[in-house]
């Protein structure tokens, strides 16, 4: 922790976390301590760990990036910070984000944004752009993030660390706050696929406290790393069996050629290991960012309903009467994009509205799912880029934020489906020298297959 700490105190300039509290985190190492030397200990017992500042935590603050939450702290601690603690992790800090996790560059964060540990021209990806940046420049060993749209497989492509959406519904929403409560899944970033694997054996599983979490027994996701795909794999060929789908959408015109080179060299490195390449189509592809940008909007309009100045977060210091108070307090805590958001939430879920655009982004939203499970029919993961570009510099989109959400074109899909998936570094592009910006490979699984992802990402780690 000590170690962490000091790196973090040189690292300010990347602006990656927004607080720490040094005497709170050397106090629970010591307690880590203390049971490790009882012998009574688990894999993650004195790990330090950052967490999102999106998940609330007593005793630390909670801001999910906005003004709105500024000073703002939970009287209860989030299941996957709960979870986390029981197995002995210890908090270093919560990390910076894009307000309420809308956002694709940490460019919207109300307290500044992130540098890239690799150039720090450029943006680390978001919404966890902090937590990325956190693990890429070694400032912790493991962060804790959440993916809506790709918040933790493209702000970890962008920063050249591993990151796993799970499948919708494996790790409790209780405690992390709200931007998309039907898409929203936390997941962890780390150094490597295994590293993952022992965060996510801590972080999911069944929770009473979240409508929405998944019942099912409890699993080791570390259970086949380091294990052939098959029983029959030859010598050297450890994937022999793996089917590999390429979505044919996934390789198009608006994929960027640094990026292409270095999926296609992981996807060669797949193959030498043993695995088949399948190539598959998700044909509604394209439709995924109008889908998207109409239910996580309209859920965001309804969620964020509850900032009113009145239970908690930010008040205007002066207004006439109620409804004064809820327009000014409002307006002054919400900066740009979640304003842009709830309006475009509240107009599609209008009357007279809601059926030529929330409805049928719903039936859209149906259709992409079963696209994929058509693609599952002949191959056991889908491979691609997890995003089209490398990171981009700071600013270079800030004024348009339709260029941003095109960003978002591999990532969304997987979201509005509920399945996992996942970001693992592949390679660098960008202008060469010194400006070399890391690639992810995305690796998409069906529901409930992490297990088989983490493996297959290992295998290639
Ligand atoms: N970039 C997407 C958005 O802005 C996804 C964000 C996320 O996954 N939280 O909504």
């Amino acid at each position: 922790a000590q170690h962490y700490l000091a790196r973090i105190e040189a690292a300010r300039e990347l602006n990656a976390f927004v607080e720490v509290e040094q005497e709170r985190t050397l106090e629970a190492a010591r307690a880590a301590d203390a049971r490790i030397a009882a012998g009574s200990a688990g894999p993650l017992t004195g790990v330090p760990v950052a967490h999102k500042d999106v998940f609330v935590t007593r005793g630390w603050h909670s801001t999910a990036g906005s003004k709105m939450l500024a000073g703002y702290e939970s009287p209860f601690d989030a299941t996957v910070v709960e979870r986390l603690a029981r197995a002995g992790m210890v908090t270093l800090g919560k990390t910076n984000m894009d307000e309420f996790a809308m956002g694709s560059s940490n460019e919207n964060s109300a307290f500044g944004p992130v540098r890239n540990p690799w150039d720090t021209r450029a943006v680390p990806g978001g919404s966890s752009g902090g937590s990325a940046a956190a693990v890429a420049a070694r400032l912790a060993p493991a962060a804790t993030a959440t993916d809506t749209g790709g918040s933790i497989r493209q702000p970890a492509s962008f920063s050249g660390v591993t990151g796993i959406k799970p499948t919708y519904g494996r790790v409790s929403r209780y405690g992390m706050i709200a931007f998309a409560s039907s898409l929203d899944q936390g997941g962890p970033m780390a150094g490597s696929a295994a590293d993952c694997a022992l965060l996510l054996n801590a972080m999911a599983g069944f929770d009473e406290r979240d409508s929405t979490s998944l019942q099912r027994p409890d699993e080791d996701f570390a259970r086949h790393l380091g294990k052939t795909w098959g029983d029959d794999a030859a010598a050297g060929k450890p994937l022999a069996g793996l089917r590999i789908g390429l979505p044919n959408e996934y390789f198009g015109a608006g994929l960027a050629d640094d990026v292409r080179a270095a999926i296609d060299a992981a996807l060669a490195q797949y193959e030498a290991l043993g695995a088949t390449l399948v190539p598959v189509s998700l044909p509604k592809t394209e439709l995924s960012i109008p889908v998207y940008y109409v239910i996580a909007p309209a859920e965001a309009s309804s969620n964020l309903s509850r900032f009113d100045g009145v239970r908690y977060g930010h008040r205007a210091a002066e207004y006439r009467d109620l409804l004064d108070m809820y327009k000014k307090s409002r307006a002054e805590g919400f900066g740009p994009e979640v304003k842009r958001r709830i309006l475009v939430g509240t107009y599609v879920l209008s009357h007279g509205y809601y059926d030529a655009y929330y409805l049928q982004a719903q039936k859209i939203r149906r259709i992409i799912a079963q696209d994929f499970q058509e693609a599952f029919k002949v191959c056991d993961v889908i491979m691609g880029p997890v995003a089209p570009t490398v990171a981009w510099d700071i600013g270079a989109k800030g004024d348009d934020p339709v260029q941003m959400y095109l960003a978002d074109i591999y990532t969304l899909s997987v979201s509005l489906a509920g399945l996992p998936g996942m970001s693992v570094p592949c390679g660098f592009g960008g202008t060469g020298g010194d400006a070399k910006r890391p690639v992810g490979l995305q690796i998409i699984g069906n529901y409930f297959s992490e297990a088989r992802m983490l493996q297959v990402a290992d295998a290639f780690q």
